[in-house]
């Protein structure tokens, strides 16, 4: 039985080391060989492939990247399990770019960057840390460890959630606590998976109950954000800026108004990328574990999406 990389041949090469190193029982496969579906019981991808219903021994599916929405759940046979991909590479990096990516928000670097475009040197006045609320779209394990890197800054921190309580966190849950929370915002962080019930969330009803001149720093993926409603949202003056690492197509259209907009800073989904090394040993791990009969760090609950 053995483990199937179906993906790109550089990161491949690193699994397949630290595979044979950690587990040298399992055989390890590449996807550009000519292999016996049979062995397959563990397959880690981006996509679904069209066929895996030939993999009639799998067991596991790994997602390469922290998120599952790109896979087609209709294929994917009712007994097996599907794990999204938890590892530190993933984690520090979007640690790194929410800091980033409040901080340029908060301390008008957008405008900055505007102003700098047209030869001017004006200061502008900046609100303090702890007077910048800093609220997260959802609150799970990238979002409760970009706010660990951010508590020290000062700013009051909130997130809206199903049902999830962090400590220090002042916490929303649910439809009718949204307004709410995006009253008491001025940066927004978007950090949801995408599911039928986030997809096009970031709208101009939300929008309107952010106060005037609110940020929003978009990291979940590109359909959950109206676009249409986000220009109109910087063009009323709702919101002062928006940094976006996703949108909806990748990349937008040469043309697109986003591009050129002088209160978007755009950066082509690169917040943070599953590293080979890192990762590797997280899914070994995972094997570990499910073959100890135990459930995978990061298991997706098929009936919820995420
Ligand atoms: P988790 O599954 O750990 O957390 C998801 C959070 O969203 C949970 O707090 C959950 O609430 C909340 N949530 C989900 N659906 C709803 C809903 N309908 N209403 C309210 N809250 C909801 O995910 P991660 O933190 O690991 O990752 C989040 C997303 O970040 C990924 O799915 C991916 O799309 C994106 N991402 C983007 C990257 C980039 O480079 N731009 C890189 C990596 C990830 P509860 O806790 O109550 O269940």
């Amino acid at each position: 039985m053995g483990f199937l990389f179906n993906s790109d041949a550089a990161r491949g090469a690193v699994f397949r080391q630290i595979f044979a190193r950690e587990l040298p029982d399992l055989e390890f496969y590449h996807c550009s060989e000519n292999i016996d579906p049979d062995k397959v019981r563990y397959l880690l991808t981006w996509n679904v492939p069209g066929d895996v219903s030939r993999y009639r021994s799998l067991e596991v599916l790994f997602s390469i990247g922290a998120g599952v929405d790109q896979f087609k759940p209709e294929i994917i046979p009712d007994h097996v399990k599907v794990v999204r991909m938890v590892e530190d590479g993933i984690i520090r990096m979007m640690q790194e770019y929410v800091v980033l990516g409040v901080l340029a928000l908060h301390r008008e670097m957008l405008a900055y960057r505007e102003q700098q475009s047209r030869g001017v040197w004006q200061a502008l006045t900046s609100s303090q840390a702890t007077e910048r609320r800093v609220g997260f779209l959802g609150l799970g394990m990238l979002a409760q460890a970009a706010i660990h890197r951010l508590k020290p800054f000062g700013f009051p921190l909130a997130a809206w959630s199903r049902r999830k309580v962090v400590e220090g966190v002042t916490c929303f849950h649910g439809e009718d606590q949204l307004a709410g929370f995006l009253m008491e915002t001025d940066i927004l962080v978007c950090l949801l998976p995408l599911t039928e019930q986030t997809r096009g969330i970031l709208n101009a009803r939300l929008f309107s109950f952010l106060p005037m001149g609110a940020r929003l720093l978009h990291v979940g993926r590109g359909p959950q954000l109206d676009q249409t409603a986000l220009i109109e949202a910087l063009d009323g003056g709702r919101l002062a800026g928006a940094m976006l690492d996703v949108t909806d197509p990748e990349p937008l259209p040469e043309g697109h108004a986003l591009w050129s907009h002088p209160k978007v800073m755009i950066t082509p989904h690169i917040a943070s990328v599953t590293q080979p090394h890192t990762a590797a040993l997280s899914v070994i791990e995972n094997i570990r574990r499910h073959r100890a009969g135990k459930n995978p760090i990061g298991l997706v609950d098929r009936t919820r999406g995420y």
